[in-house]
């Protein structure tokens, strides 16, 4: 029983482009005969399976008698495959790797750990089989993976280690430059162009540091300057361009303990941007570059340690961008994240705590940049080390649930904060709520600008949550017990 079709009546049908059903053909995926009339003979079978997978009602009534073929046609109907297709992934040009999409066994494990899933019809089970089906036009025009945050929890599921994250970062790449959300483009370009996202001169950005450094010195930390260019200063630090622009105070609590623990460090003058916006827009040229930029001042300024920058998404890329590109620089200089940081200070006794100055329930948000994705990239989350900072700030910790590998994304992650699909981030963020009211905990850590962001200024007044949300070194900034001059 055969369905005699042409190309473009079945990509009317189903919606695609022509290429996308022959590529169907020429893959084994539909499994297809040449017949007359550059018609194709299909199984009846295989149409109805073909109808059922994408949730479309058959064109024809595939219960009557079946379509016959002419009768001058030879149908080699013993002859025809019925062999289950071979999942090469060849019929698709979205993905390079088979552990993009082929190995997948459509169990939907992912669909049932992904926080959005169902929204806008998201779904990465579908995504991932849309890919491997060469459904590209649709997959490029659709919005799902700018809705994806790229948090990785859909990867920690799946029984087969198919990389759904680096699917959707590749979905993104794909994209022509003028069809990525707005904030996200204007801010590489910016960057690309000016050094840092939001385009900060380089005098206002010095005046700036200089005048912070001076309030410092009259203030709480006596003889403190800011250290701009400092040529052979033993660490370099890096600064999101959203801090001299809109919250300045916020760069004094790293200064602050750089003074306590009597610390060597640096920023540059130019190219200091820490942010690094190209690891979600998926343009890996523009990543490199930025990321380029940070070892060029490192041998600019000579110095010999890179504090990674401190927020989640920074951190990963110019982590994965140095380990990319850039290996040597890690045999060369010593790359702490804020983590390794803190805690070689605490440890070596640079800096010591009090931990009476903050005593409401606190509780940790696990960055997924810095916990499961980190873990599965580098080998390493900062699960430990977190808390162990934290509590020996906070002594009335409690745990929000689940957390660690399988922690929900606060849902800004991704570029979520600054692309505009706002109703989406804000039900995302719905689960991250739930964890944090049903945990009671009144302060909230974590180790990201766009975490503490959608928490502090977006969840907390959509769901009431009457919570304070602190930066990990802002948590230890407050409570150094010696500020040394
Ligand atoms: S990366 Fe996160 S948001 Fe994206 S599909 Fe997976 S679980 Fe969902
Ligand atoms: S969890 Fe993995 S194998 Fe299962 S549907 Fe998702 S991508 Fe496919």
């Amino acid at each position: 029983m055969v369905y005699e079709v042409k190309v473009n009546e079945l990509a009317e049908e189903f919606g695609v482009h022509r290429n996308t059903i022959r590529n169907w053909i020429n893959s084994g995926t539909l499994p297809a005969q040449e017949g007359p009339g550059r018609r194709y003979l299909i199984q009846l079978e295989d149409y109805r399976k073909l109808c059922e997978k994408y949730g479309r009602t058959p064109r024809i009534d595939v219960t009557q008698s079946p379509v016959q073929p002419p009768l001058d046609t030879e149908l080699p109907i013993d002859n025809f495959d019925t062999e289950p297709s071979l999942l090469t992934g060849k019929s698709s040009s979205l993905y390079s790797e088979p552990a993009l999409a082929d190995t997948c066994n459509t169990c939907g494990s992912c669909a049932s750990s992904c926080p959005i899933s169902g929204v806008d019809g998201l779904d990465p089970r579908k995504i991932v089989r849309m890919a491997f089906l060469g459904f590209e036009e649709e997959l490029l025009a659709s919005d799902w993976p700018w809705k994806c945050t790229l948090c990785g929890r859909c990867e920690e599921s799946c029984p087969m280690n198919v990389r759904i994250v680096e699917l959707m970062r590749a979905l993104r790449a794909s994209r022509p430059r003028g069809k990525v959300p707005s904030p996200i483009q204007k801010g590489i370009t910016t960057c690309l162009e000016k050094g840092n996202n939001l385009g900060i001169p380089k005098t206002d950005f010095m005046d700036l540091l200089s005048s912070l450094g001076k309030e410092l010195h009259n203030s709480d930390c006596p003889g403190f300057s800011t250290p701009i260019d400092v040529r052979g200063s033993r660490l370099l630090i890096t600064i999101n361009s959203k801090e001299p622009f809109a919250q300045p105070e916020n760069m004094t609590w790293w200064w602050r303990i750089f003074h306590a623990a009597k610390e060597s460090w640096t920023i540059s003058s130019e190219n200091w941007e820490g942010v690094n916006w190209a690891l979600y827009s998926g343009d890996d040229n523009a990543m490199k570059t930025i990321v380029e930029r940070i070892v060029d001042n490192m041998e600019r300024l000579n110095c010999q340690a890179l504090l990674l920058p401190e927020c989640g998404h920074a951190y990963y890329a110019t982590r994965l961008g140095l380990q990319r590109w850039f290996p040597e620089t890690l045999e060369k200089f010593t790359v702490y994240s804020v983590f390794d940081l803190l805690m070689e200070y605490i440890s070596e006794k640079r800096i010591t705590l009090d931990n009476t100055t903050h005593t409401q329930l606190t509780a940790i948000h696990d960055s997924c940049n810095y916990g499961r994705k980190s873990l599965k990239t580098f080998g390493n989350a900062f699960y430990e080390e977190s808390r162990a900072i934290v509590q020996a700030c906070c002594p009335n910790y409690t745990e929000l649930l689940p957390n660690r590998n399988d922690t929900y994304c606060c849902g800004a992650g991704g570029g979520a904060w600054a692309s505009p699909y706002t109703v989406e981030r804000v039900y995302y963020g719905s689960k991250k709520a739930r964890q944090i009211k049903e945990s009671k905990a009144k302060l909230i850590v974590t180790s990201c600008h766009n975490c503490k962001d959608q928490m502090e200024k977006s969840l907390n007044r959509e769901f009431d949550l009457d919570i304070e949300v602190k930066y990990i070194w802002e948590l230890v900034a407050q409570s150094l017990t010696r500020v040394l001059s």
